[in-house]
């Protein structure tokens, strides 16, 4: 799926190496996040240390791995990546553990789905830098405490909300990432466009910009559907009509909505009037899963105001009933 924000595997890993942005920088918007994680650079260089723990939540493809790559260019260490559901077993994480340089970073996506077992170890790994494991079974079990270098822990998560607090605990900055602007992904196409040597207008690049849901992924990947089109079409460059007129043919809409989120929309507006609207209920009636939805879908439509939360459920706003070409109902008395 186009819209979705996950990492895809038809994604050209070396296409994407090349245009994410190798420092603090290159580093387009997330003006906070970049301040705050300057300091903190400074500060642990200055005295010598490694970097205090860092969790970094947010909707997926917002640069959660970039700026942790970032990080550790700017420490000069290593940054290994795994995430949560690779590392179930005891001996991956201590695997894992066991092989970091003093000072490293390791970045752990999808932190929030770590199993209980790995949670566990990881507690005194972050707390005292060791590892406590148990070696041989029943009777003659016994623990043995290992030693492990000094590192920084990165931990991503798309649900905050899914942390177990002593987890949470355990990270000295917690840091949100927020959905990008258009000037600001304008700006990331613009970048992107130049590594890949494809001509691009600035409108052009906006039109791209605006459908992308706030997310540098999305906008990349767009860029290089766009980037095909024109190549098969024969034209020059990427302009503002052609580049409208190949995202509407991928069935991406001016907002950035597609089908699923347009199905959501439609169903909760002709079916129930606008809402409110259960999850399970929205699950159902487009084929998806609640998570999904929940991570995916809903974050962004709630960014555009399409959408809002209320305790009995969801509801379509105004503003979403207008864009699907519907008029919305007068306002009703509570
Ligand atoms: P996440 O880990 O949050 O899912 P990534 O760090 O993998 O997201 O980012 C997805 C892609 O978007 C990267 O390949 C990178 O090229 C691009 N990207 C992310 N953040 C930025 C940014 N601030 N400026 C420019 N490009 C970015």
């Amino acid at each position: 799926e186009l819209l979705q924000a996950d990492r895809q595997p038809e994604e050209n890993a070396k296409q994407e190496e090349k245009i994410r942005p190798q420092s603090i920088d290159e580093y387009i918007g997330q003006r906070d996040l970049k301040e705050v994680l300057t300091i903190a650079i400074q500060a642990a260089k200055g005295r010598g240390e490694s970097l205090d723990h860092l969790l970094l939540y947010g909707p997926p493809g917002l640069g959660k791995t970039t700026m942790s790559l970032i990080l550790a260019e700017a420490m000069g260490v290593n940054c290994q990546i795994t995430s949560a559901p690779s590392i179930e077993r005891p001996r991956d994480i201590v695997g894992l553990l066991m092989k970091l340089q003093p000072g490293d970073l390791l970045f752990i996506d999808e932190i929030h789905r770590l199993s209980r077992v790995a949670e566990e170890l990881l507690y005194p790994a972050m707390e005292d830098f060791r590892i406590d494991i148990t070696l041989g079974k029943g009777q003659g079990a016994r623990t043995q405490s290992l030693k492990l270098p000094r590192f920084t822990l990165v931990g991503a998560t798309t649900k905050i909300g899914a942390l177990t607090s002593p987890l949470r605990d355990r990270f000295g900055l917690i840091q949100r990432l927020r959905f990008y602007e258009i000037d600001e992904l304008t700006q990331i196409i613009l970048r992107s466009s130049e590594l890949f040597r494809t001509e691009i207008s600035q409108a052009g690049a906006e039109e791209i910009a605006r459908r992308a849901r706030g997310t540098p992924r999305i906008a990349n990947r767009l860029l290089r559907r766009v980037r095909d089109y024109i190549q098969v079409k024969n034209h020059p460059r990427i302009e503002q009509a052609i580049a409208a007129e190949a995202l509407s043919l991928f069935n991406v809409d001016p907002c950035g909505l597609d089908w699923t989120d347009r199905r959501m929309l439609t169903v909760m507006i002709e079916r129930f009037n606008g809402g409110p609207v259960g999850l399970e209920t929205m699950a159902a009636s487009t084929g998806e899963d609640a998570q999904t939805i929940e991570e995916v879908y809903e974050p962004y439509l709630l960014q555009i105001g399409y959408l809002s939360r209320t305790p009995r459920g969801r509801i379509a706003t105004p503003a979403a009933w207008k864009h699907l070409g519907y008029e919305p109902p007068t306002q009703q008395l509570p």
